[in-house]
């Protein structure tokens, strides 16, 4: 009798991981015709440096345009792209298009800016990550100082590995950030060993400065520190003049925000870039 329960315990068991893998396996092929139908698009949200008064980059933030469901968010897809591996040839595809996107601005003849890029852990940890950087910047041209690639402290778990992919990444000349900091649990030594050049307050701080202090005590901290550690530190998720003037009053280096811009359409960038600049410059409309 138990050996019948036990063998019937494994069917169940199979049963469950095909159904499993079935699912991951529909996934995987929507999000890959997806790619193959140039179904991702890219939009990109401005940063200003808060003493300098100008633009000086944008993120690059992916949505999914399905012609059933419209425009689909990243927080929908990218863990499902990141549990079947598909984020590596999606990364790649985000890589290249934000960097073509980069040079075609400057040949406009934008003032050069800073494009930021997300990447994820199965990335990060890719055996060829620098290599296929490296080759990007080649094929569309762009100088490395204006790429910006932006990691999360899970993935300085193992720290040795992570800082040697860094030091490489430094080496080929782009610039890093540390995206949602505060919400993981980097060690300052850590922090010190790190040849990062950004820090970036996670939303979660920033969003509630206007109202409690104990979230002013942690951005203060956040912006001293980061400064102690000669890295620039960004608000991001600043969308009140409350919360920009706190963060201004801290020194805090760069906002991004809906407070500046939404993440827009590459159509409208030239426009909107210009716009913002004019409106920092002239102190007629003030932004800031
Ligand atoms: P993130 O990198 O921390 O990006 C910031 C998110 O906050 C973006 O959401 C942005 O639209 C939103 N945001 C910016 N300013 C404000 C504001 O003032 N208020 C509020 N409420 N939200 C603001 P989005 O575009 O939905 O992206 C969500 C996350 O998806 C990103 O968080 C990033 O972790 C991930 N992601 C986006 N694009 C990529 C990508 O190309 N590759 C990878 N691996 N992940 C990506
Ligand atoms: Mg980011
Ligand atoms: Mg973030
Ligand atoms: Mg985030």
């Amino acid at each position: 009798h138990a050996k019948r329960q036990g063998k019937n315990n494994v069917q169940l068991y199979s049963k469950q991981i095909d159904q499993l893998s079935k699912a991951n396996l529909e996934t995987e092929m929507m999000l890959r015709k997806a790619l193959e139908r140039g179904e991702f698009v890219l939009h990109y949200q401005p940063q200003a440096d808060v003493k300098a008064r100008r633009i000086t980059g944008v993120e690059s933030l992916i949505r999914w345009h399905n012609a059933k469901e419209g425009m689909i968010a990243p927080d929908k897809f990218i863990p499902l792209a990141e549990e079947t591996g598909l984020i590596v040839a999606i990364g790649e595809w985000v890589l290249r298009t934000a960097c073509k996107q980069n040079m075609k601005w400057q040949e406009m003849g934008l003032p050069p800016m800073v494009i930021s890029v997300n990447l994820s852990v199965r990335q990060f940890f890719q055996p060829d990550l620098i290599e296929m950087i490296s080759a990007i910047l080649v094929e569309t041209g762009l100088e490395p100082e204006y790429l910006e690639l932006e990691i999360t402290e899970s993935m300085m778990m193992n720290m040795d590995s992570a800082e040697q992919i860094l030091h490489q990444l430094k080496a080929i000349g782009v610039k890093i950030a540390i995206d949602d900091f505060g919400m993981g649990y980097s060690s300052l030594n850590y922090l010190k060993r790190l040849p990062t050049d950004h820090l970036k307050i996670d939303q979660s701080f920033v969003r509630d400065i206007s109202n409690t202090s104990n979230d002013q005590d942690i951005v203060a901290t956040i912006i001293a520190m980061g400064h102690t550690l000669k890295k620039k530190v960004i608000a991001e998720g600043v969308e009140t003049k409350e919360q920009l003037q706190f963060l201004q009053e801290k020194q805090c280096d760069e906002i991004q925000g809906y407070y500046i811009s939404k993440p827009v359409d590459p159509a409208y960038i030239p426009w909107v870039i210009h716009e913002l600049n004019e409106r920092l410059r002239e102190k007629a409309k003030p932004i800031f």
